[in-house]
């Protein structure tokens, strides 16, 4: 197990991310799908040049919502993630001069184009985790889980199927994000015409 600080000039990611988001947290749903059809394209690109090996089963990504543990989950079939990768991809919020520019153009729109995608889950979390297993072989699964302040955890685990599931714990200002006609409409809004098949579970 390793327990470290994401590496993020400022103290805590929240203030930063909350600051120019208030108006807009609903982009969060798009963010993280958006990072599942990538890992999904980039796994289908990987097969093609023959550096994923074997059957890549159905190429689907899953939004899940539970009221029962008040939690929103994006689960994908695609690349996945080693614990290297959590760390160099995850854990490195690189955003110099992120906070200056966000004074600047308080248009939510920008966050994307910042590397800020996956913390914009933040917005609407209490706690955030992360269940993945890369499609590498020989490599173990990988949970990593961060309460917004700059502490993580990261560690083996044993996941069976390839892959990523987000797992966001809905703070108590967004509990809205946990009735399924409000993800339902924006993923109408804002997932359509997506190269990947996304099913919606209201569990
Ligand atoms: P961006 O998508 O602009 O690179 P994000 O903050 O959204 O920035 O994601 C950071 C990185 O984390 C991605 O580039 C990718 O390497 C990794 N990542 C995020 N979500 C997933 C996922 N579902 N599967 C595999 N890798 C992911
Ligand atoms: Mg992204």
């Amino acid at each position: 197990m390793q327990k470290g600080q994401i590496r993020v000039q400022t103290e805590n990611i929240f203030p930063i991310i909350k600051k120019f988001l208030y108006s807009d947290h609903e982009i969060f749903v798009r963010e993280l799908v958006s990072n599942a059809v990538d890992a999904t394209q980039k796994l289908k690109t990987l097969s093609s040049i023959g550096e994923a090996k074997g059957e890549l089963g159905e190429l689907r990504i899953d939004v899940i919502v539970d009221a029962k543990t008040k939690t929103l989950s994006i689960v994908d079939r695609g690349v996945g993630m080693t614990a290297e990768e959590v760390d160099k991809y995850i854990n490195q919020v690189a955003f110099s001069g992120a906070e200056e520019f966000l004074d600047k153009y308080k248009d939510a729109n920008i966050i994307g184009h910042f590397g800020l995608g996956f913390y914009s889950s933040f917005m609407v979390s209490d706690k955030v985790e992360i269940f993945t297993k890369s499609f590498r072989e020989n490599t173990k699964g990988v949970f990593w889980s961060c309460d917004g302040s700059p502490e993580f955890e990261l560690y083996e685990i044993d996941k069976e199927d390839r892959g990523t599931r987000i797992v966001m714990h809905i703070n108590e200002e967004s509990q809205e994000f946990l009735e399924p006609g409000r993800i339902r409409g924006i993923l109408e809004k804002f997932c359509r015409f997506l190269p990947v098949a996304i099913y919606f579970k209201d569990a």
